[in-house]
């Protein structure tokens, strides 16, 4: 089998409501995401999908990933998209790192895999270990008042893990972390996720202002080292995310035992088949984790829900639906999300049917 076309598509998923994190330093009111559909010789083809959140949320950007396939693109026509080994080799010497380019390509394959073997891609991530998974709500940075509505609101719907975002100063967010801590329904898990925006100095007071509540912080300072030196002046677990750029920033937080669990995002990473590997390893390790996309629509929560559900319950904690923050849609099937949890059937491949309305004519075609 050969890849024998790849289209580009570029649909805009406005959000139901503006999102800001880290005190209003990323601030988006809609997101720009590439789906890429590969064909092969055979008549198969797959879905995938890049959204990065934004230009400034990580190194990477929406119309980078458009350049990006536009430079991969010669190098995957005629190449067997049924070997991910080769197609993620293949893109690694083309265009060194950019994996948020090379994941809608990794996730498209992946899918035409399932379909060739009529399976659905968790089967072949490990196999299904799972019925339903757990979703987190992400609670936007904003005034006590209304992180504490939007919590309570998202508890009605069905959420019991709160990802909150802080990081705008210690006094402002202390007095978030305490109004939402004093109003979360009983039993509901509560992370504050500073987005790498406090120095070490903050997040070790803030921390250590609430030491005695059981609840997660998420990657409170820009770098590994950073979140280091805050690991050992506290005591609450940490989550890290958007330092683990790949392996190797895994093996090194496992030997500093920096994290209790990470955010395995698999765009940030590369795609499925790297994002695998990062699985293994933290099960290996004893780390848990929130398998979930950057952003997205139902294609890229799909891909990471076939993950998560390959994926043993223990070592997951919750994950993220970027569709909650939307309501385009690009793909009918896939991951069914209801009262806070999420479920995948078996059908092969993604389990996704493309919506044509919805993605319009293709902005690059590649034969
Ligand atoms: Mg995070």
């Amino acid at each position: 089998m050969k890849i024998s076309r790849l289209r580009i598509y570029q649909v805009d998923l406005p959000l139901d409501k503006p999102y800001a994190l880290c005190g209003g330093r990323l601030h988006y009111t809609a997101l720009d995401s590439t789906i890429v559909v590969i064909e092969t010789d055979q008549g198969l083809f797959g879905i995938g999908e890049s959204c990065p959140w934004g230009a400034s949320y990580l190194p990477a950007f929406a119309l980078g990933v458009r350049a990006g396939l536009a430079e991969l693109a010669p190098h995957l026509l005629g190449c067997n998209p049924l070997n991910l080994n080769a197609i993620n080799q293949v893109m690694d010497q083309a265009l060194p790192g950019h994996p948020y380019v090379k994941t809608a390509v990794d996730m498209a394959c992946w899918d035409i895999l399932g379909r060739h073997c009529n399976l659905p891609v968790h089967a072949l991530l490990g196999g299904r270990l799972n019925t339903e998974l757990i979703l987190q709500s992400s609670i936007p940075t904003a005034t006590p008042r209304q992180m504490v509505a939007d919590m309570h609101l998202a508890h009605a719907e069905g959420y019991r893990t709160h990802s909150c975002k802080v990081g705008s100063g210690v006094p402002a967010d202390l007095s978030r972390i305490q109004s939402l801590l004093a109003e979360r329904v009983r039993g509901d898990h509560l992370t504050f996720d500073a987005n790498r925006a406090w120095l070490p100095a903050q997040a070790v007071a803030v921390m250590n202002a609430v030491r005695d509540y059981e609840v997660h912080f998420e990657q409170p300072c820009e770098t590994l080292e950073q979140c280091q030196h805050v690991r050992n002046l506290t005591r609450q677990p940490l989550i890290l995310d958007e330092c683990i750029h790949g392996a190797s920033d895994l093996y090194r937080a496992c030997a500093l035992n920096t994290a209790q669990a990470i955010g395995l995002k698999i765009a940030r990473v590369g795609g499925l088949t790297k994002a695998r590997h990062l699985r293994d390893y933290c099960i290996q390790q004893g780390i848990q984790m929130n398998i979930e996309d950057v952003g997205g629509s139902q294609i890229a929560d799909t891909a990471a829900m076939h993950l998560a559900m390959a994926t043993p319950h223990h070592y997951l904690r919750a994950s993220w639906n970027a569709c909650r923050h939307h309501s385009i849609v690009t793909a009918q099937g896939g991951v069914q999300v209801s009262r806070g949890t999420a479920r995948l059937d078996d059908t092969p491949g993604l389990g996704l049917t493309l919506c044509p309305d919805t993605l319009g004519d293709a902005v690059a075609m590649y034969e």
